[in-house]
């Protein structure tokens, strides 16, 4: 089992596999991306190992994020690949959903079950502005396409913005109102590259949470072992809505994750100064047992908390680096 210094068990890896993405999003990547030099992103034999060690120490969980995962050719391989290693009972991705709409099906046939889906807006005018693209129709057509192809989690990601989606609560309601989505609302988060934009547009999640509950959503109790998401749920609706608020006190005590990025370095927090690198230890299956080793002992290092309200952003960037 991992469980690092301060009590905290850690099951659920966010698994970056690129920093590529075509989308433009004004608090990710404003100016798309740019290549870098250095070496690639981890190879699917990579990928194997490294989950292989993670599910050894009681990973069940997995989440592919990036970059944009779906931009690998590889991805379906990769999805098959880690669904098919003993211990993972759960495979997620988070997508910007722009390949969504042709590959619900074989992505779920190779093994994926749970999705998130970004959408900042469903006005089209703002979702183009966000994200750089007018391609909010296709992202609601692959939407629909999981939810026909019946994923057992399916949910949309909206960072919360100020002036741009947060006075805009309805259209998501109604989004949810008749479809068995997720919805979450996440707090804008300061990044290395990002602070004028956070000090224009961050918005603290308690401005959702009110409106919700004036509207007589009620929080749902947390099970044990939940993430830092708070849930909300409405007999009207079909759908719920959840609010991520890393802001907030007790944010980093139901942490339950670990990071690796698509460089193959392991991040003990979103926010952490610099990856330790794995790679060196991914490169032949007798190195499993020494691999696991240095996982368990690495995560005696890890922080009891960021220290985002002190403008403090670490080594993060942008999100597009290590995975969101
Ligand atoms: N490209 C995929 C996507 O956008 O869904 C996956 C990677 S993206 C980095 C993962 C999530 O991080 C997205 O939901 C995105 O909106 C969110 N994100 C990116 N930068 C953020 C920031 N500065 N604060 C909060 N969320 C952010
Ligand atoms: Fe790309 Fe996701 Fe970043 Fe948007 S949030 S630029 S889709 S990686």
């Amino acid at each position: 089992m991992l469980q690092d210094a301060h009590g905290r068990s850690f099951e659920y890896l966010r698994l970056s596999i690129t920093e590529v993405c075509n989308f433009s999003c004004s608090y990710c990547l404003p100016d798309g991306y740019r290549k870098k030099p250095g070496p690639g992103f981890m190879r699917l034999d990579e990928i194997a190992r490294l989950a292989r060690a993670f599910a050894e120490l009681g990973t069940w969980k997995i989440r592919i994020t990036g970059g944009e995962p779906s931009v690998r050719r590889d991805f379906t391989q990769v999805i098959e690949t880690l669904a098919a290693i003993a211990g993972v009972r759960r495979l997620a991705t988070t997508t910007n959903g722009y390949r969504l709409k042709e590959n619900a099906q074989s992505w779920h046939k190779a093994g994926l079950q749970a999705i998130n889906v970004s959408v900042d807006s469903f006005k089209p005018n703002i979702f183009h502005k966000v994200t750089g693209h007018d391609r909010l129709d296709e992202v609601k057509a692959g939407i629909d396409a999981c939810l026909e192809a019946n994923y057992e989690a399916v949910k949309v990601n909206a960072v919360l913005l100020k002036g741009i989606n947060d006075n805009d609560l309805g259209s998501f309601l109604d989004y949810v109102k008749n479809r068995p989505v997720g919805m979450r609302f996440i707090e804008l988060m300061r990044t290395g590259d990002n602070a004028a934009y956070f000090n224009r547009y961050h918005v603290p999640a308690t401005v959702v949470s009110e409106a919700l509950e004036r509207e007589g959503w009620v929080r749902k109790t947390r099970e044990p072992g939940a993430g830092p998401a708070v849930d909300y749920v409405h007999g009207d609706y079909a759908g719920s809505i959840g609010l991520i608020a890393p802001y907030s006190k007790d944010f980093c005590k139901s942490c339950n994750r670990l990071r690796v990025s698509a460089l193959g370095k392991l991040h003990l927090c979103l926010f952490t100064e610099f990856g330790m690198n794995l790679r060196p230890l991914l490169q032949a299956d007798e190195q499993l047992d020494e691999l696991k080793t240095f996982l368990g002992r690495s995560l005696q290092s890890k922080a009891v908390s960021h220290f985002l309200d002190d403008g403090i952003t670490g080594g993060n960037h942008r999100f597009a680096d290590i995975g969101g």
